[in-house]
């Protein structure tokens, strides 16, 4: 496809106008102020539209979007112990396909063209994420079930296998597999040190939840006098490449630990604020040079997968915090929720629009009231733009979609099973299904 006449943002996040951009296969192959002359493939028009880098969602379980809404107005420990975790539960393989199309669609209609997640009944995110052309690194969170557990016979190193055998025999690398502890206090040490050894012993990805709250800060330092950050890298997770959500309480020399071992922060703002947890020491862990990317959480505690939304509602916040209108420029925040995304999940020659990079490219389109004048294109896109601005969202050189229409996802039927599953739940848990 060629991308003709088109304003694009480079690398650098610098804006280039009247350009164009070729797509051959799943690459960028040229992009010039001319059309390359023997071009005779599919044009698009680029007039009063931008082409971007794709976001990043690096933390997200997106089969939660199944419970988007549900069990509101409770505290934390109520609304999980009685309502999410009863209602999961009842979750089959055919439920999280559909919740999973469901969420997947949600994100590219926001911009993200990759997402990191933690979740299980992998086998049916894998065909999800596989039909609709996105990308993902996903794994199964171990969570404690006894003291004397056992990992390798555990349902999560099971579907851990299950996606490493996955990607060797797939012939496109869209979907890896990451390992992932699902926090600090759902596992006990002996685990941790057995699941870590397991991780480093491979060439996978390390996700877990760390810091998330005051409380899980301070029974962790009461229980072992190590913060979650310390306790992690006394137990050796570190050693893998990790992506750690939230880091809300991180402290002290937590800091100095996440960037000595080149840990990924994923700051998912909407999320603690909406459960009430705080809001992260960006500046610092900024200023200590720590990989800082975005994530939505999942639907549940969010409750969108908008990335459009918490990549403003990060901008604004730390300005706002910090007292300083120049912190977190329009460059710095777009290198966070794309390139920085990009290294945190491993992928090389993805994150950014350039010639050799794969074609992650996101459309925006200018002609609406909210976008016109354009004075500062970036500031358009990170302080104007709504989902419903993107028009056209390209993933290793496939369009996944375009003028509100997905080319892999029928969302009738999505739309359909989704409120038959939440129907049949309240049922089985006894619920009116207006609950
Ligand atoms: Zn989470």
């Amino acid at each position: 496809m060629l991308f003709k006449n088109i304003t694009m943002i480079d690398e650098k996040y610098d804006v280039i106008k009247n350009t164009n951009i070729v797509v051959e296969g799943n690459k960028i192959s040229y992009i010039a102020s001319t059309v390359p002359e023997e071009y005779c493939g599919e044009v698009y028009d680029g007039k009063n539209k931008v082409a971007m880098p794709g976001f990043f969602n690096t933390h997200c379980h997106v089969p939660m979007t199944l419970l988007r809404g549900y069990g509101e107005g409770l505290p934390l420990e109520r609304w999980l112990n009685e309502k999410i975790f009863p209602f999961e539960s009842l979750l089959t393989d055919e439920d999280c396909y559909f919740g999973t199309l469901l969420g997947i669609s949600e994100m590219i209609k926001s911009g993200v063209v990759s997402f990191t997640d933690m979740y299980s009944h992998l086998e049916t995110l894998i065909k999800a994420i596989d039909e609709t052309g996105i990308k993902a690194n996903i794994s199964n969170s171990y969570l404690k079930v006894g003291e004397n557990d056992d990992y390798f016979k555990h349902n999560s190193y099971k579907e851990t296998e299950l996606v490493r055998k996955y990607m060797k025999k797939s012939n496109n690398d869209r979907i890896r597999a990451d390992v992932s502890i699902h926090a600090e206090y759902t596992s006990s040490e002996r685990l941790v040190r057995q699941i870590s050894e397991y991780c480093n012993s491979t060439d996978m990805n390390m996700h877990i939840h760390l810091s998330e709250t005051e409380e899980e800060q301070r029974i962790c330092k009461e229980k072992y006098g190590l913060t979650p950050a310390e306790y992690f890298l006394k137990c050796g997770t570190f050693k893998s490449k990790t992506t750690a959500a939230h880091c809300v309480f991180v402290e002290g020399d937590d800091f100095n630990i996440l960037k000595e071992n080149g840990v990924t922060v994923s700051h998912c703002p909407s999320s603690n604020l909406k459960l009430g947890s705080g809001i992260a020491p960006l500046k610092t862990m900024l200023d200590y040079g720590i990989n800082v990317t975005i994530g939505t959480d999942g639907a549940a505690s969010n409750n969108n997968l908008n990335m459009i939304e918490e990549v403003n509602l990060a901008a604004l916040l730390h300005k706002g915090i910090n007292k300083d209108p120049l912190f977190l420029g329009q460059k710095d925040m777009l290198n966070i929720a794309c390139l920085n995304g990009a290294t945190s999940q491993g992928r090389e020659n993805c994150g950014c629009i350039k010639v050799g990079n794969r074609a992650d490219i996101v459309i925006y389109d200018f002609d609406k009231p909210h976008m016109q004048p354009a004075f500062d294109v970036l500031a358009n896109i990170l302080y104007s733009a709504q989902a419903s601005d993107i028009c056209l969202s390209m993933i290793d050189g496939n369009v996944v979609y375009k003028d509100d229409v997905f080319t892999n996802i029928d969302m009738e039927k999505v739309y359909y099973n989704v409120n038959r599953i939440k129907n049949e739940k309240l049922a089985l848990l006894r619920l009116p299904s207006d609950s």
